[in-house]
């Protein structure tokens, strides 16, 4: 490919909206165009490694036995209305109407379709296991689109659905993806950790995110260094504090404390440690048609933090049907009080206690009262929780709940998840098969996405340096640039066209920089593009002598043509299927 003739622009000025590296540079390098807000083009060079990255996953999906498909990202109401989830996904979910009114949804997911269709064609566990997948075009319509194609609207999603008999079944192919899993983001060139995963109301430790490790990444991780332990934050367990079993329980009093709405000011004023608190967390929830239907109270010790994912598996609704509540409304209902709300004198609202508040003892709350807390306030005796489980977040230096050191935080993209569904939509719809016995039984599902999009922008983040992207050379647009230095000159254009033959015969892709531009501009966009090999042909081609330099090496070298031809096969079949 010529430089010269390809559709290319590359920018000076990056828009301001973009803040992170990835962002800035697939902009900068022109391999992405946004539309509007959360919706992007990929041009030439991107959609080449957009495409490289889904060879890679094609390639181990295939290998594992899975069988890809292709489904419309238009999927028919009728079908998520089978599953429940079309009141339950909530604003995400892009919703459309035909001319006849009839309602559809851009699929943000293809559970419902890969059930119907496994249902319509399977109905013999001589036909299990089967795992089907497709690489397709996903809607989300996010609230917060942002970080380019990190969290857009509209992304590429392959996503692979498994179908067994038995859990035995599931485990072998939820493995089977996990390794699968292992494999493709090796060979596309990322420094990540699958980490355990929430898996909402379905429970167990079923889920994992393969998480790409990066400072700007949006997931919090958990993780140990004395054991393996590894969990996005969310979801990691946490120790409950030690109960406090030989301590005797002395007498409820109500204490005047003035202005003390936080936890902190109320430990100051009463010279107690944050330990001894109870701190109160006030939510209003809402049904399917986004109408009020509860007040929730969330109780955790003050130093704690509560745990939104953790709370709305408790109270087993989705993210978007709770929200912070309006304390004066709130007030007039349950009789709580902003700043002073405490377990002890609400009524009309459910509380939710976390696990370690029932062992411990002679604990300060809020009164329910301006102005005033009550201590000496314990379990039992003096409150009790609708629901008592663990709805706080393991901190950074909070006990490991595996082994007990200090665990550490970090942060990452999700870039795939593997979910081990069991039979939730297999039963919602109906998708059975008949066993050994003749007897009827659900399907035993497993779901495993990967966003190959967002794996493009995390490859960018983790891979490039001041001056651009350093691509691996698995997934990079071309594996290496020829920089002619004078396009034209009888020497110059011979040497290039020669390297360019033979390189592309051994199955090197090329990109020649014919522009007749500076070196210095020619240069710096090379940089900026990140093709791995750059080969200079300058004033000692007739000499038969190239520049031969890595785009992440500063080393640069003189070979012969060559030796510089050779090196560079020899690194592209080295490094091709993944370093
Ligand atoms: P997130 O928690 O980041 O919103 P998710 O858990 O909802 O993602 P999944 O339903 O597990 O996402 O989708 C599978 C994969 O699709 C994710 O692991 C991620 O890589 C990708 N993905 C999800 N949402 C987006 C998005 N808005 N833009 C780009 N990629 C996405
Ligand atoms: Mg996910």
């Amino acid at each position: 490919m010529r430089l010269s003739k390809m559709h290319l622009k590359t920018l000076r000025e990056v828009p301001n909206e973009a803040e992170i590296p990835s962002h800035i540079l697939l902009l900068r390098t022109g391999m992405i165009r946004k539309l509007v807000s959360g919706i992007y083009g990929f041009m030439p060079m991107g959609w080449k490694s957009v495409r490289k990255i889904e060879d890679i996953v094609r390639e181990e999906m295939d290998r594992t036995g899975a069988q890809e498909i292709h489904m419309s990202a238009v999927q028919p109401a009728e079908l998520w209305e089978e599953s429940g989830r079309w009141s339950h996904y909530g604003p995400e979910l892009w919703r459309i109407k035909d001319r006849n009114g009839r309602d559809f949804c851009l699929g943000p997911t293809h559970e419902e379709i890969f059930t119907d269709i496994v249902r319509n064609d399977i109905s013999s566990y001589k036909q299990l296991p089967e795992n089907l997948y497709q690489i397709q075009t996903k809607y989300r319509d996010e609230a917060r689109p942002r970080f380019g194609l990190m969290r857009s609207r509209e992304f590429v999603m392959k996503d692979a659905y498994s179908f067994d008999k038995d859990t035995e079944g599931l485990d072998k192919s939820y493995q089977d993806m996990y390794d699968a899993y292992t494999r493709i983001f090796t060979r596309c060139g990322l420094y990540f950790r699958p980490v355990e995963a929430d898996n909402g109301a379905i429970g167990g430790s079923n889920s994992h995110e393969f998480q790409a490790l990066t400072s700007v990444g949006e997931s919090e991780i958990a993780y140990c260094e004395k054991c393996d332990m590894a969990a996005t934050t969310e979801r990691a367990g946490c120790v409950d504090a030690a109960p406090e079993t030989d301590v005797e329980m002395l007498p409820l009093e109500k204490v005047h404390t003035p202005g003390t709405k936080t936890i902190e000011e109320v430990a100051d004023f009463l010279g107690i440690p944050k330990e001894k608190t109870i701190k109160a967390l006030l939510f209003v929830t809402y049904d399917d048609d986004y109408k009020e239907n509860g007040y929730v109270a969330a109780f955790v010790r003050g130093d704690r933090d509560c745990n939104m994912t953790k709370l709305i598996n408790a109270l087993g609704i989705p993210e978007h049907q709770i929200e912070f509540a309006d304390e004066e409304k709130m007030h007039q209902a349950t009789g709580c009080v902003g700043g002073f709300t405490g377990p002890t004198a609400l009524h009309d609202c459910r509380i939710v206690v976390d696990s370690e508040l029932p062992g411990l003892k002679n604990m300060c709350a809020g009164a329910c009262e301006e102005d005033h807390h009550l201590i000496n306030v314990n379990y039992g005796r003096d409150y009790k929780g609708d629901i008592v489980t663990d709805i706080k977040t393991l901190k950074e230096g909070d006990p490991c709940p595996c082994c007990g050191a200090p665990v550490k935080h970090a942060r990452g993209i999700e870039v795939g998840q593997v979910f081990k569904l069991g039979t939730k939509y297999s039963e919602a719809m109906h998708a059975m098969y008949v066993d050994e016995n003749q007897k009827e039984q659900p399907i035993v599902m497993g779901c495993y996405g990967i966003g190959v999009t967002r794996t493009l922008a995390a490859i960018v983040e983790q891979h490039h340096d001041d001056d651009g992207i350093i691509w691996p050379i698995s997934v990079a647009p071309y594996h290496v640039i020829i920089e002619e230095m004078k396009p034209g000159d009888e020497e110059q254009d011979k040497v290039t066209a020669d390297m360019e033959e033979q390189l592309e015969k051994a199955g090197v892709e090329v990109l020649v920089d014919d522009r007749k531009e500076r070196p210095g501009v020619k240069f710096k966009d090379a940089d900026l593009i990140g093709i791995p090999i750059r080969i200079t042909v300058g004033k000692k081609a007739p000499d038969g002598i190239v520049e031969y330099k890595l785009r992440r090496e500063e080393e640069k070298r003189e070979l012969s043509v060559e030796d510089a031809v050779a090196e560079a096969i020899a690194l592209v079949n080295k490094e091709r299927f993944g370093m």
